[in-house]
């Protein structure tokens, strides 16, 4: 029993060097994927539900690896966090959006996701500048999507940061609105420009009446406080519908477009001729 025990042990051990390896394999590719220009954006349109026009894209990081193909952010982001490797990622997503944007119709924004780890030191604001300006794009074209972890720690600091980007001219989007623990008292830290509705609340509106009634709160309490509403994760026409009746101000998600490279964007736009 004792042979055995020990053999049980030496079975964990190696099964923990082989998930150390692999973690320690996955860094090594994730700085040289920076180097070697294996990340691309991916753009994903949202829609004015006044209008049907699109308004604009959300950049969305994506790896094309070498052998192992298209890695989801999902997968590789908390790494990078972990690792710091997202402060010079995160700088090459802000400077890449921000010259593709350039190229766009003058009146369409595009949305740059921020992570908090971005917020560390006092870099962020003139590498939005600096992006801006090496790109000639006006401020009022960037979106900075933050999540509430941006607001959680050190939040004194990271407030101050999110009033200097405000003041550069960019517009500061609260994401994931709903999954957080106090998402509404975040609402009275900053002054945001747009609420960006969680998909979960979007996914069981029409069977969930709970669900209905959020969504419902959140587009109201946008329209009282000045603050755009966008429902992500918008899938069909029936839930296209039930957003615009409840005043939301604009929708994203595959029924509207599904994350795009932005060679694709030109022929997205000539083909909606709303
Ligand atoms: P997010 O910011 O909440 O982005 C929305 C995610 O939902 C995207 O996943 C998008 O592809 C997906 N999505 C869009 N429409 C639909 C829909 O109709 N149905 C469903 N089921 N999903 C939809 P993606 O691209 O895999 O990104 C996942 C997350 O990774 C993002 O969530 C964001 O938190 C993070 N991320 C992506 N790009 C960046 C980046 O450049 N920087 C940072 N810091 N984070 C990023
Ligand atoms: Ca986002
Ligand atoms: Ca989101
Ligand atoms: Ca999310």
């Amino acid at each position: 029993a004792k042979d055995e025990g020990r053999g049980v042990f030496r079975y964990f051990q190696s099964e923990m060097d082989a998930r150390m390896k692999a973690r320690r394999q996955l860094e090594m590719e994730l700085r040289a994927a920076l180097i070697m220009g294996e990340f691309e954006l991916y753009y994903q349109p949202f829609v004015s539900t006044e209008t049907n026009a699109v308004t604009g894209f959300e950049a969305l990081l994506r790896w094309k690896h070498p052998q192992r193909g298209m890695v989801s952010p999902l997968e590789f982001i908390p790494l990078a966090e972990e690792i710091g490797l997202i402060t010079p990622i995160g700088e090459w997503v802000l400077r890449k959006a921000c010259a593709e944007a350039a190229t766009w119709p003058i009146h369409m924004r595009v949305a740059v996701n921020l992570s908090a780890v971005q917020f560390r030191g006092h870099k962020l604001t003139p590498v939005v500048a600096s992006a801006l300006a090496s790109a000639g794009l006006r401020p009022d074209r960037l979106e900075l999507e933050i999540t509430e972890s941006v607001l959680l720690r050190d939040s004194q600091a990271n407030i101050t940061t999110l009033h200097q980007l405000r003041e550069l001219g960019v517009r500061i989007s609260m994401d994931d609105f709903g999954t957080g623990y106090s998402s509404l008292s975040y609402l009275r830290s900053f002054p945001f420009d747009k609420i960006k509705i969680d998909q979960s609340f979007v996914r069981d509106m029409a069977a969930n009446s709970g669900d209905a009634a959020i969504v419902r709160a959140v587009t109201g309490l946008g329209a009282s406080l000045g603050i755009s509403t966008t429902a992500e994760g918008v899938e069909t026409l029936a839930q296209l519908e039930q957003l615009r009746a409840e005043g939301c101000t604009e929708v994203q998600g595959y029924f509207l477009g599904r994350p795009m490279p932005s060679s694709d964007i030109p022929a997205l736009l000539a083909a909606r001729t709303d």
